[in-house]
Formats: C-alpha cells, structure tokens, sequence
C-alpha cells in the first residue's frame, strides 16, 4: 500500500495552531533585533500579534470542531479517536476511517468529503 500522507483533521490543524503561535513569537523576536528603527520593530509586533491572535481563533475553531466530531474507538490501533467528516484518519495510526458504508473497502480519497460528492451520490440513488 502506498504511504498515506494524510492525516488526521483535528491533529493537523492543532499543528497549524501551533505554528502560528511559535512564528508570531518569533516574528515578535525579530522585532527586538530592531530596537534602532522604531518602525520596523512596531510592523514586527503587530505581525506576531496578529498571527498569535490568529492561532486563538484557530484554538476556538478546534473546540468547536472538536464537539462536532464523532469520537470512536479505531477498528486498527483499538485507541480512542474523533473524525471528522464522512472520511477521516485515525490520530494514532492514521488508519483511514469511513462513516459511509457505501465508501468501506475504497480507496481513501478526501474528495469523499467534498459537497459535490454527496450531490453526485444523492443523484444516484
Ligand atoms: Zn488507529
């Protein structure tokens, strides 16, 4: 089987998340390395600013996805995950996981999500 380079929702934009977080930091380090142009270290601040503000937002976002996702235990790894969507992957072994009958046994494909699948699919039956 090919290796799989996709991952699990949740986890990956927790990561985002946290990215941001350690570049509006840094962007706000960088700053302080202009103490001598008042201007730059000012445009430097609000940058990181933004972007760690921009991380809370994203912080809240998962909270509220977090809800929303279906927790289950992964039929592979017997651990504990949450999906989200018809097709997700399993925090823990990346298994790909399917809500929809229909999908068990396909190939894992993330366009399964997309609205324009379940049109298609409401056309066919
Ligand atoms: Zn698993």
């Amino acid at each position: 089987m090919a290796q799989l380079k996709y991952s699990n929702k949740i986890n990956k934009i927790r990561s985002f998340a946290l990215i941001l977080i350690f570049g509006g930091i840094l962007l706000m380090y960088v700053g302080l390395l202009f103490k001598q142009k008042e201007w730059v270290m000012i445009i430097f601040f609000i940058l990181g600013l933004l972007a760690i503000f921009l991380s809370l937002i994203v912080y809240l976002w998962i909270g509220t996805l977090s809800l929303r996702a279906i927790p289950i235990i992964c039929p592979s790894c017997e651990k504990p995950t949450k999906m989200l969507g018809r097709v997700d992957a399993c925090m823990h072994c990346k298994q790909p996981l399917t809500l929809d009958q229909d999908l068990e046994g396909k190939e894992f494909d993330e366009k399964y999500n997309k609205r324009s699948y379940a049109k298609s699919k409401e056309q066919n039956t």
